[in-house]
């Protein structure tokens, strides 16, 4: 019988591992199929305190598990399949195998949303990615003109990030303003490399018959009129969707499918506590995470001193 089980290596959850390995309950850490979550797909993070020059996200991300680790975390690479709730202990099935915990913790995380227009899924890693980090030095980008979606701080990261392959990266925005933050946006707007394509959505990835992003087909809000951009590469970075499917029913979720916490992190199931992207549509930045898997951690250690001491 486990005393905690940790479901997802993002900032969130790893920060819990540290906290429960320290307080002395070898936390079982479940990574899914992303380990260290998708910090590990972004290059600098500049704004983790600490970091004065930048960290690399997937650098900080170990760096964060090795800490859990020394303290006696046991980080598997496993998917949970599926998590029964109703008494105790909890019941877990991960990987086929059966797990029982005395509490969980949940830092599932959040995935990137998607477009949902035509030639997108047909095209998917052929020249359409939701990660610049990781795919952008690929040969079929390089000295190509790219176009980048969306107008928070992710786009105007990815955007920036390409203009060290691409022949000229087009931000395509669906209104006439950024939302990224203001060094973010200020960054992006002053890099010749980059063309702004405002108040414009994607309403087509060209071409599916040839078996690769060749162009986008674009509509401008304001006037209606449609264009065809030709590129080579097409990165959607319109935000994120919560990874909480797999507790849809059991615990609390918003109209948006984040998770609705009750007192701290706490759950309406006993011993069940939340903590990260997945119960945050507001802040969702990586210290945010950590502090809200600290918070999970510290409920979770008071939970069982109270119930198994
Ligand atoms: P975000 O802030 O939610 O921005 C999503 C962008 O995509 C918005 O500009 C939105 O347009 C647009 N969008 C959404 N759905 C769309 C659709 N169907 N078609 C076209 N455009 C669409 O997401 P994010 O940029 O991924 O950032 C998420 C969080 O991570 C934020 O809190 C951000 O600060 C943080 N972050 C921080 C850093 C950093 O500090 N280095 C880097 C990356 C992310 P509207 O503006 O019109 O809504």
């Amino acid at each position: 019988m486990e005393q905690v089980v940790i479901i997802g290596t993002g900032c969130a959850g790893l920060t819990a591992a540290i906290y429960t390995a320290r307080a002395g309950l070898a936390p079982l850490v479940l990574t899914g199929i992303l380990p260290g979550g998708l910090l590990t797909t972004t290059s600098i993070v500049e704004n983790f305190p600490g970091f004065p020059e930048g960290i690399d996200g997937y650098e900080l991300m170990t760096r964060m598990q090795q800490q859990a680790e020394k303290f006696g975390a046991k980080v598997n690479f496993a998917t949970v399949d599926s998590a029964d709730l109703s008494g105790t202990p909890i019941r877990l099935v991960v990987d086929g195998e059966a797990i029982e915990t005395r509490t969980l913790i949940v830092a599932t995380g959040a995935g990137h949303r998607h477009l949902d227009v035509p030639g997108e899924s047909e095209l998917e890693k052929q020249g359409v990615t939701y990660c610049a980090t990781c795919d952008g030095a690929l040969p079929m980008f390089r000295n190509q003109p790219l176009v980048v979606v969306g107008g928070g701080d992710s786009a105007c990261e990815e955007a920036t990030y390409l203009t060290r392959f691409a022949s000229k990266v087009y931000l395509v925005h669906r209104r006439d303003h950024l939302r990224a933050s203001h060094i973010m946006a200020d960054r992006t707007l002053a890099n010749p490399k980059i063309e702004m394509v405002w108040d414009s959505v994607v309403t087509e990835v060209l071409d599916v018959k040839a078996g690769k992003v060749t162009g986008v087909r674009l509509r401008n809000l304001k006037t209606d009129a449609t264009s065809e951009l030709p590129c080579a590469g097409l990165f959607v970075a319109v935000g994120h969707v919560p990874n909480t499917a797999l507790f849809k029913g059991v615990l609390d979720l918003d109209d948006h499918g984040y998770f609705q916490l009750g007192r701290g992190s706490s759950t309406r199931v006993p011993g069940v506590f939340v903590a990260g992207d997945c119960a945050d549509q507001v802040y969702r930045q990586a210290i945010t995470a950590a502090g809200m898997g600290c918070a999970a951690a510290i409920d979770a250690e008071r939970y069982l001193a109270a119930h198994h001491s």
